[in-house]
C-alpha cells in the first residue's frame, strides 16, 4: 500500500478527525516529473524542498505549504543557460467529502500534494526568463552574445525603445519644415 503513494502524499492518519491538531513536515525529494513546459521549468530529478503545515479542521485537513525548487533552463535572449530560484506558497482544504466546494478531498488517510506543487511551481515560473534585466541578447547578424562584448552594443541592442527616441530626436532636428520620414530613408540609401 505505502509504495502506490509519492514521497508528497502525505499520511494525515494522525490529524483525520481531531480538529485542532496541527502538524509540520519538511520534505526534500526530487521532482517526479518535469514541472513546466516554458523556457525555464523545473527539471525532473531537480530538488523540491517543501515547507507544509497539516491542520485539522472541522471539515478535513487544511494544508499550507511553502515549495522552493530551482528551475533551469536558458535566456530568453541570449540563450545561455541559466538557473532561476521558485519559491512558493499555497493554501489548500483538503475535504474528507467532495462537494462543490471542496476541489480536493482526504482519500485513504491521506493527502496528495503533488498536483498543487507542480501548479503552484508551473504559475511562477518566469515567462521569459532573462540572464539578467538588461541583456543584450544576440548580435543579429553574428549570433554572438552581446553580453561578452560589450564594445560590439549599439543602442539599438540594448532597448528598442532608445531606437525609437533618437529617430524621434533627429526628425525633431530638422525642423518643421522637413520631408516626411519615408523620404528622408529614400534620401539615406
Ligand atoms: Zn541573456
Amino acid at each position: 500500500m505505502a509504495t502506490k503513494h509519492s514521497v508528497f502524499d502525505l499520511s494525515v492518519r494522525d490529524l483525520v478527525n481531531r480538529p485542532g491538531e496541527m502538524r509540520e513536515e519538511r520534505i526534500s525529494a526530487p521532482a517526479p516529473e518535469q514541472f513546466g513546459e516554458a523556457l525555464v521549468a523545473v527539471k525532473e530529478g531537480s530538488a523540491i524542498d517543501l515547507d507544509v503545515r497539516l491542520e485539522s479542521v472541522h471539515e478535513g485537513i487544511l494544508v499550507t505549504a511553502e515549495v522552493d525548487a530551482t528551475a533551469d533552463g536558458e535566456c530568453g535572449r541570449c540563450l545561455i543557460e541559466l538557473a532561476v530560484p521558485v519559491q512558493v506558497e499555497f493554501q489548500e482544504l483538503f475535504g474528507y467529502h467532495g462537494g462543490e466546494a471542496i476541489e480536493y478531498e482526504v482519500q485513504d488517510d491521506h493527502v496528495d500534494l503533488e498536483p498543487l506543487i507542480r501548479d503552484a511551481v508551473v504559475l511562477a515560473l518566469p515567462f521569459q526568463p532573462v540572464c539578467r534585466p538588461d541583456c543584450p541578447g544576440l548580435d543579429p547578424e553574428t549570433g554572438v552574445r552581446l553580453a561578452d562584448h560589450p564594445e560590439l552594443v549599439t543602442p539599438e541592442h540594448s532597448d528598442p525603445r532608445w531606437a525609437a527616441l533618437a529617430g524621434f530626436q533627429a526628425s525633431e532636428d530638422n525642423g518643421p519644415d522637413s520631408m516626411s520620414g519615408a523620404d528622408q530613408q529614400r534620401e539615406e540609401r
